[in-house]
């Protein structure tokens, strides 16, 4: 047996997870352009039947800032409404390297370029700075997967429609090296995203903060087992929504057990989740059972890990820093290329010394009670 611990960022800060249905945030341009040039809606035609494309660019200006962000946008308008005789900035949205996103002309409007290409129908989104030997920084690529991905569902656009400006005029835009990103992942990780959006999947990053492009699971109670039924879970206990996240599997039923419940004086909650890794490859972040990353106040109290034969075994806590509440963790997966070979992820969560007295006899019993030999 050999024992090791982990540091405390391999178990949580690994993995973000962000809820399927949250808005991306953008930024108005009443907000960012005050004291900007005003944009003249009369040189501006409307789209005739809504959004039908989605269009990557990037501006093509220094990387280096000339004082923020916002001095750039303004910049970029002035340039277009008074040099270019534009009604507006030319792109709907454009993404700084902060990650932040601005909205531009207002997207009823179709967009403008010095290129030829029919704009009618065309949601313009613009990276600020050039990226012909470099790629955007990690969280404009992020923010632009998210914001595309988002933009794809609003307005329903298929993923041939997904193009950058050099897909469909004369133009190097929007650079080679973010050109080279989107046709070997970065087009792939929005429409993966996309997909997630609409089946309301959460989504997680990988370590390197890039978007893990299967699009992550998001494990719901709806995947309900037989299997579960061996479970114990005492009298008058109500279900919860799990918040496990699963590795990246290839059908949903791999789940075989994804459960939550609640004591009825809600001072506790058990909870178990078992998926079938067999068919993942062996590394840690193929076949761990992540969980959402530490809350603010949260303080992880013990960490423990165990690699026992074929098998990896982690225990940890996590307290509130206000006492009021620990969360007790059990996470296992196998190494096995067994078809079979699973990973699971227990849970205790109480409030309070007390209730840890009171729950913690229930909670070994239905530990107990799972027959993994059924699953
Ligand atoms: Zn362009």
């Amino acid at each position: 047996m050999m024992r090791f611990l982990l540091p405390s960022i391999l178990l949580f800060s690994s993995v973000l997870l962000v809820s399927g249905e949250e808005k991306v945030e953008t930024i108005p341009q009443s907000v960012w352009s005050t004291g900007g040039t005003k944009p003249k809606s009369e040189r501006m035609k409307k789209h005739t039947d809504g959004i039908t494309s989605i269009v990557i660019h990037h501006t093509e200006t220094p990387n280096q800032l000339p004082s923020s962000e916002v001095s750039r946008l303004i910049n970029v308008q002035r340039y277009h409404i008074e040099d270019r005789g534009w009604g507006d900035i030319a792109y709907h949205y454009l993404i700084g390297p902060s990650g932040k996103i601005y909205e531009g002309r207002d997207w009823h409007y179709q967009g403008d370029s010095g290129t030829k290409y029919d704009l009618n129908g065309r949601l313009l989104v613009c990276m600020i700075g050039s990226f012909t030997d470099r790629l955007p920084e990690k969280e404009a690529l992020i923010s632009l997967i998210e914001f595309v991905a988002a933009k794809m569902q609003e307005h329903n656009v298929d993923s041939e429609n997904l193009v950058t400006h050099r897909m469909v005029a004369s133009t190097d835009c929007p650079g080679d090296m973010l050109q080279q990103w989107f046709d070997a992942s970065g087009k792939d990780s929005m429409e993966k995203r996309y997909e997630g959006i609409k089946r309301h999947l959460a989504y997680y990053h990988t370590q390197d903060g890039i978007p893990d492009p299967t699009g992550g699971l998001y494990v719901h109670n709806e995947n309900e087992s037989p299997q579960a039924e061996t479970l114990v879970v005492p009298e008058h206990f109500t279900s919860r929504p799990s918040m496990a996240v699963a590795p990246p599997l290839a059908e949903t039923d791999d789940v075989l057990i994804d459960r939550r419940f609640r004591s009825p004086d809600r001072d506790c909650e058990f909870a178990v989740t078992i998926v079938k890794i067999g068919k993942l490859g062996t590394g840690e972040y193929d076949r761990l059972i992540a969980w959402r990353p530490m809350q603010k106040g949260e303080i992880e109290t013990s960490t423990e890990s165990i690699e026992k034969e074929d098998k990896v075994i982690q225990r940890f806590g996590i307290t509130s820093r206000n006492g009021h509440y620990t969360r007790y963790f059990q996470r296992s997966y196998s190494l096995s290329k067994d078809e079979d070979a699973l990973a699971i992820l227990w849970e205790f969560m109480i409030y309070g010394p007390e209730a840890h007295e009171k729950w913690k006899q229930a909670y070994a019993e239905f530990k107990a009670s799972l027959d993994l030999s059924k699953l």
